[in-house]
């Protein structure tokens, strides 16, 4: 709502504008896609994929309807067990979308698997590589809605595509975030970046063997949670913040030991290049990102005054993902900038918007003077001032009263005496000042105020 909206409205412009200078352009994906593209991009196993997503058969049908329209009637009972556990509904529709040859659709829960669909759909690895995108907009988790987290909740996020891994590619990619984040006004954020390899047996599948037969050994002082996940994602043990698990989890191995060669001299030129270009970084071992395509860079940013809830952009490589959508052999990279919480960052820093406020109150009495105002309106809005006209004729003093719960920074006084004068009553809310101008005067003296004369 206003005047928020100025706020969301500066922040994505500042997007569009940081990252035109570093030659990105802007991608419209759509809002929903076939389940299956999710699936299979962002990891069948992970949190997002299997309880988050939001997925309906199309054409449109309630789950029960689809389910009995598949199967045959089931029982209200069965269904409600099924309806009480996001995730197994979410594998039954799938397998019986399957089944029957019906489309399921999600709505998009990020949007680098669109861009990378997109990618493929039109051929985008014969225009000059790599190719630089960027999109801004709506994503759709089913999680539990506290601050920072919402269902609906909205992504700046960008990508780079093409031929190339080299860590120039990376280094760009997060210096002209952290160029975005010290131009939209976010202070206090910090970076850290890791490396998680890439998949093979030398490199983090090695790693991952280790981490699990570690973890086996101090399962019973887990939580159920990071139990689970020793067998269907390790990696993820190390995203807990549990305060019981974090001094077991100190004591785990760290992937950097176990990154192949080509992995270690990848990282370690990143970080060079992070720093030719002046870009400050921490690193964090722990850091290895909730989606199942990321290899080599990943990287987080927090910022201040979030909470738990305190990462504003998460993104790394995922040079296997377009082929993985049937696409040819392409590098990628990217990140998402979690538009809801880098907002109540800028606020909570006092750096939001005070309040929509007015450049001018017409205060006006009487016929004469109300066409007067029209007119002067007219003007002043085309110089680019905000105005408020009142819509009937109010006593000044209500009138006045009105200006300053607006906000207002002048009022203009207008009776039919100040018509037939010719002098126009200025009010300066601020300080009670009041000044009379003749009408060509007081339109260009507000102009200029604006600063908006010189091109008029
Ligand atoms: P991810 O796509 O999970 O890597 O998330 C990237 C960024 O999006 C995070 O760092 C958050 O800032 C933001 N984000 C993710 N999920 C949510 C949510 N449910 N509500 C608000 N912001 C979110």
């Amino acid at each position: 709502m206003p005047p928020e909206t100025a706020l969301w409205n500066r922040v994505e412009q500042t997007a569009h504008e940081v990252f035109a200078t570093f030659g990105y352009g802007e991608i419209r994906p759509p809002i929903f896609e076939p389940t299956e593209l999710f699936a299979r991009a962002v990891g069948g196993e992970t949190d997002i994929v299997s309880k988050e997503m939001y997925s309906f058969p199309d054409p449109p049908q309630t789950p029960m309807e689809f389910v009995q329209a598949t199967l045959g009637r089931i029982g209200q009972e069965q269904f409600a067990l099924l309806e009480s556990d996001p995730e197994k509904l979410q594998d039954f529709m799938r397998e019986l979308a399957e089944l029957q040859d019906v489309t399921l659709v999600s709505l998009r829960p990020e949007a680098t698997a669109s861009v990378c669909r997109a990618y493929i759909e039109h051929n985008m690895q014969q225009l000059p590589q790599p190719v630089k995108l960027y999109y801004v907009g709506p994503m759709f988790r089913r999680e539990r809605p506290q601050k920072g987290r919402y269902r609906q909740f909205y992504q700046i996020g960008a990508e780079v595509l093409g031929g190339s891994d080299a860590p120039a590619i990376d280094a760009e990619v997060i210096e002209m975030l952290m160029t975005y984040f010290d131009k939209v006004g976010l202070h206090g954020a910090t970076l850290y970046i890791n490396s998680i390899g890439h998949n093979a047996d030398n490199c983090r599948r090695g790693y991952v063997a280790q981490l699990r037969t570690a973890l086996e050994k101090v399962k019973d002082k887990l939580g159920p949670d990071s139990q689970r996940r020793i067998d269907t994602n390790p990696l993820r043990v190390l995203d807990s913040k549990l305060e019981s698990e974090q001094a077991i989890i100190a004591t785990l191995p760290h992937i950097a030991d176990h990154l192949c060669d080509d992995c270690k001299a990848h990282y370690a030129a990143v970080k060079r290049q992070l720093e030719i270009r002046g870009v400050l970084y921490e690193e964090n071992w722990r850091l290895v990102r909730g989606l199942d395509y990321y290899m080599r860079t990943t990287f987080e940013i927090t910022a201040p005054g979030l909470g738990s809830q305190n990462a504003v952009c998460g993104g790394g490589r995922y040079d296997g993902l377009v082929e993985l959508l049937g696409g040819p052999p392409t590098k990628g990279i990217g990140f998402a900038i979690g538009e809801d919480r880098l907002i109540l960052s800028l606020q909570e820093s006092g750096k939001g918007q005070k309040g929509q406020g007015r450049d001018v109150y017409i205060a006006w009495m009487g016929e004469h003077a109300y066409a007067a105002a029209i007119h002067a309106a007219k003007d002043l809005r085309k110089a680019g001032l905000s105005v408020e006209l009142p819509p009937v004729e109010q006593k000044f003093g209500k009138a006045l009263g009105q200006a300053d719960k607006l906000g207002a920074k002048y009022a203009l006084i207008l009776g039919d005496n100040e018509v037939s004068e010719g002098l126009w009553t200025l009010k300066t809310l601020s300080t009670g000042e009041q000044e009379k101008f003749p009408e060509p005067e007081l339109i260009e003296f507000l102009r200029q105020q604006k600063n908006v004369s010189s091109y008029l």
